[in-house]
Parts: structure tokens; C-alpha cells; sequence
């Protein structure tokens, strides 16, 4: 299957297909019986084989990482400043979680020639992006969604799981086994 690269095809796809993105989200929201970590990690794993994040950086355009107070005491530490001045030069409070903050612009005051400028010091949120290989897929289907229009590794691992579920449960219907 093709990898798509394009942000401009992926962003134009994530509009078309947005209700059959809700749709396959209501699904594996109630799928039982299968290891859907264990699927999406391995497609992660070869997906992002074929992926160079750094020449692409959408998400550190489109996205507000989030930042909790270790994340915090580490940046500011890296930046050498205060956790103050940090604070109030580059943070805002976060609408969505207590007691965390998010950088108060996209894209990121950090990003520079699609590269971080303070790679070392980043958030755990930027590191574990775009969090395919964490476990409890099902719980996080909400920013899968949210970032399938946004990273080229989320878009196309949902819809090549979109294909490796429906096989399966095509094999398992017709002929009563699993897919080799
Ligand atoms: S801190 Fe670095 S990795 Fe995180 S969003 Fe900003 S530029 Fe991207």
C-alpha cells in the first residue's frame, strides 16, 4: 500500500472521509477479541520506517503539545531561565487539563527550519508522538481522529488498520480462520 506523504492530500482526504473516520471509531470503540495494540503498534513500526518527521514538522505547526510541571522545570531548565519567566514568556494555562500548560502559539516559538531548536529539552508529549506505541488505542481514539488530517504517520496507519480489520473479519467470516 502507497504511503501518502502529502500534507495538502492527506488534510483534502481528512475532510472526505471525516464520517467514516467517526464511523470506524464507533467500531473499534466496540470491537472485542482482538489485539488492537498489537495491530496498530505493528503498523506504526512499519509505517513510520518510511517517514522522516523532520522534514515534515506538521505537527509541531498544528499542534498544542501539552506541558505538565516536570515537563516545565526540564524546558526552562534547558532554556536557562527561570521557571517564571518561561512560564510567562512561552506558556499558557491549558482549557483541557488541570495543572498543565500548552506554548502559547502555533506553530511552535520553538520550531525553526522544521526542526526544534531545543530537541533535548522537549515535552514528553512531543516525544511520544504521535502515541501510536503507547498502549490503549481504544482510549485515545479521539486524537487519533484529531490527528489523522494533521500527521502523515497517524493518517496512514488508521487507514491501512481500517483494511487489516476488515480482512480479518472477512477471513473470519468466510472461512472461520485468521489471515496469515
Ligand atoms: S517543543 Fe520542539 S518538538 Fe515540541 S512542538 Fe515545539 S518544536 Fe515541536
Amino acid at each position: 500500500m502507497k504511503i501518502e506523504t502529502n500534507l495538502e492530500t492527506i488534510k483534502s482526504i481528512g475532510k472526505e472521509k471525516e464520517e467514516e473516520n467517526w464511523k470506524f471509531r464507533s467500531y473499534l470503540k466496540d470491537l472485542h477479541g482482538v489485539d488492537l495494540d498489537a495491530i496498530v503498534q505493528k503498523l506504526y513500526a512499519d509505517v513510520s520506517s518510511h517517514i522522516d518527521c523532520t522534514q515534515c514538522a506538521n505537527c509541531c505547526r498544528a499542534m498544542y503539545p501539552s506541558l505538565d510541571e516536570e515537563d516545565v522545570v526540564a524546558f526552562s531548565s534547558h532554556m536557562n531561565k527561570s521557571i517564571e519567566e518561561f512560564i510567562t514568556e512561552y506558556l499558557i494555562e491549558s482549557n483541557e487539563e488541570k495543572n498543565k500548560y500548552n506554548f502559547n502559539s502555533v506553530p511552535c516559538p520553538f520550531l525553526a527550519e522544521n526542526k526544534c531548536t531545543h530537541y533535548a529539552g522537549r515535552p514528553k508529549d512531543c516525544k511520544s508522538y504521535p502515541h501510536l506505541q503507547k498502549e490503549n488505542f481504544t482510549f485515545r481514539l479521539m486524537s487519533v481522529i484529531e490527528n489523522y488530517s494533521i500527521c502523515p504517520i497517524v493518517f496512514n496507519v488508521y487507514e491501512r488498520l481500517k483494511t487489516e480489520i476488515w480482512r480479518k473479519l472477512m477471513y473470519e467470516n468466510i472461512i472461520g480462520g485468521s489471515p496469515a
